[in-house]
């Protein structure tokens, strides 16, 4: 064989004399697009397979159709689909597939059939080296003359014999081949295809823990082995001390910097703080916004800052070093206290950079936890790239049950809240966008699933604007008080209109074991008089969001959650995060999905549905 692909003396040579620079990257963050495999597979007689190839290469066409349409991921980048080059029917086409996949970076894999096949020894074929890792599923037709289920059960029951999980895809009423899928086979594909794209994306990339262990918090100690086994990701430490670096050497673009302070000043209602403060109101400003561009520059790298033309235009010192930043695909803060007792919080910084709009406008939200709650930030990652929207960390300040609410303000709100509500308050920041409605944002909104509002604004520049002038307007920037924060600061306060579906979640460290919470219900409104005085004996500075969880009162959530924080998304996930977890073997400790919509590999059912079980024999998906 000739290897034309050899690398010379002179190609070493001229890689050894190559300067270094900043690698401009096709998106944010580096990393190749999540990429899901379709494999056709039939009866592989002669006769069999002639009467099968046409049908069987409609039914792929219709489900990669309906991946490449409707899968994306939170920056609009749609989630790349390869089909085998021939149907799959014997050792041989099997390993021709596997040879496609490997070079075109596959880890999921859907399985399509209307026919019997030869399951096992396809399966064999197919599952090369490293494979264990990927997500796979099966589509088998539900026909009388097609034994599409003959050759499913067949073939989920070699998969779970060799430990390897797989979805089972199976419509419950008899399949019209002529049209569109059936809409239960469509829902099953899309969550598959979601969540694999999910696992997918955060795969080699990082977190990036600015700071360290806030206040005895366990949620901030980041455990880099439960990360990278359960996750697949990678753990970078910043020191605080840097940030401070960073800015006292004006290591930040200074023209942004003005463009955010314009655009803060001009959107958003700010209030400072009265009396002797330690920065004067526009130091204050660009102080927290400088402190918002370097963590964003640390998780994802910023050309400009390696770039000695503009260093000596901004009166900085380029550093190609610096400015690449950890790929980082989340972050946290830690501020408290160690930095926040001497500067302003990070209130500004992660209730930007976890909105969907900035001074630049709509682009993908970022995920940064407050308190550098890491296990709060993987939810949040999670959710993120389940739905494609913004993630509310929260801290669960307080559970009202209706008689306390009479007791403090003599008002009945049994009717909004019978069985009691969570105040979702965080210490100061909040994805702005939680200010508003996304859902009643659009025509027809009210029906859509979180992930059709997040693509409806994705397209639409002119929801985008609406979007943003409803969060500015929802929102008023509050100055920190010095007690908690002497250095200052500036919280986002807002309150979250009512009637909104969201999921709360969590994951928890057991130990060694990940254990994953999640609960959907909605927001409510309160009478005004109410909310304002739960606000003002609480903290009126900071963001609120009143919740309440479904078919359980708030006391049981607030009593069974893990930690002192939860994080919520717009939407019913709860079905979404079932699957996700499974992937990557996170066992679900509390959820409130209805049992109909819980999909999980056949395995499960192999342990009696006890997911614990399922996850501890399987181990993380990378451990
Ligand atoms: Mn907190």
């Amino acid at each position: 064989m000739k290897r034309t692909d050899r690398l010379t003396r002179a190609d070493f040579n001229a890689r050894a004399h190559l300067g270094r620079g900043f690698v401009v990257s096709e998106r944010a963050l580096v990393g190749a697009v999540p990429t899901i495999a379709i494999t056709p597979v039939a009866d592989g007689r002669t006769g069999a397979y002639e009467s099968n190839v046409q049908d069987t290469w409609r039914m792929v066409q219709k489900v990669y159709d309906l991946i490449t349409n409707e899968v994306t991921l939170p920056d609009g980048t749609p989630v790349r689909v390869v089909v085998a080059p021939e149907i799959v029917y014997g050792p041989r086409s099997g390993a021709i597939a596997q040879e496609y996949y490997a070079g075109q970076g596959v880890s999921a894999n859907i399985w399509v059939s209307r026919s019997w096949a030869y399951s096992d020894e396809l399966m064999s074929a197919c599952m090369g080296v490293g494979s264990s890792e990927w997500q796979q599923a099966a589509y088998g037709l539900n026909q009388t003359d097609r034994p599409g289920a003959v050759w499913l059960k067949a073939f989920t029951a070699a998969m779970d014999e060799k430990k390897r999980p797989i979805f089972s895809i199976y419509n419950p009423d008899l399949e019209s081949e002529t049209g569109l899928l059936p809409p239960y086979v469509e829902e099953r594909i899309l969550r598959f295809a979601r969540c694999a794209a999910a696992a997918a994306e955060m795969r080699g990339k990082n977190y990036l823990s600015v700071g360290n262990v806030s206040m005895g918090i366990i949620g901030s100690d980041v455990r880099r082995n439960l990360m990278q086994q359960y996750l697949g990701m990678g753990t970078v430490s910043f020191d605080m001390v840097g940030v401070r670096g960073r800015i006292d050497k004006g290591f930040y673009d200074h023209e942004e910097l003005e463009q955010a302070f314009k655009f803060m000043k001009k959107r958003f209602k700010i209030l400072y703080g009265k009396g002797k403060r330690p920065y004067s109101n526009d130091e204050l400003l660009r102080e927290c916004l400088a402190m918002t561009l370097v963590v964003r520059d640390l998780m994802i790298g910023n050309a400009k800052l390696a770039d000695s033309s503009v260093g000596k235009r901004q009166g900085f010192q380029a550093d190609v070093e610096w400015a690449q930043g950890a790929n980082a695909i989340a972050a946290g803060t830690q501020g408290q206290r160690q930095w926040t007792d001497l500067y302003p919080n990070y209130d500004l910084t992660e209730s930007l950079l976890c909105s969907s709009f900035d001074w630049n406008g709509y682009r993908a939200p970022m995920i940064v936890a407050t308190e550098n709650d890491s296990k709060n930030a993987i939810g949040m990652l999670v959710a993120l790239l389940l739905t494609g929207m913004p993630q509310m960390f929260a801290d669960i300040r307080t559970n009202w049950t209706p008689a306390s609410v009479k007791k403090a303000t003599g008002k009945d709100v049994k009717r909004v809240a019978p069985d009691g509500f969570i105040d979702k308050r965080n210490s100061g920041a909040g994805a702005l966008d939680y200010a508003v409605d996304v859902f009643a944002l659009l025509r027809g909104g009210k029906k859509m699933s979180v992930q059709e509002v997040a693509a409806s604004l994705r397209k639409d520049g002119k929801l985008q604007q609406k979007l943003m002038d409803k969060a500015c307007k929802g929102t008023t920037y509050m100055a920190a008080i010095l007690e908690y924060f002497p250095g200052d600061g500036l919280s986002s306060h807002y309150r979250s209109p009512g009637g909104i579906p969201m999921t709360a979640y969590r994951y928890n460290a057991v130990g060694e074991l990940l254990t994953c919470s999640v609960i959907e219900g909605q927001t409510i409104d309160l009478p005004k008089d109410v909310a304002d005085r739960i606000s003002a004996v609480t903290n009126e500075t900071w963001p609120e969001t009143y919740w309440v969880p479904r078919d359980m009162s708030s006391f049981e959530y607030m009593s069974r959650i893990g930690p002192n924080h939860d994080a919520n998304s717009f939407g019913l996930i709860g079905a979404d995060m079932l699957t996700l977890n499974a992937m990557l073997r996170v066992p679900v400790d509390m959820h409130n999905v209805p049992s109909d919509q819980i999909f999980r590999p056949t395995l499960w059912d192999r342990f009696g549905g006890d997911d614990f079980r399922a996850c501890q024999t399987l181990g993380p998906l990378y451990g």
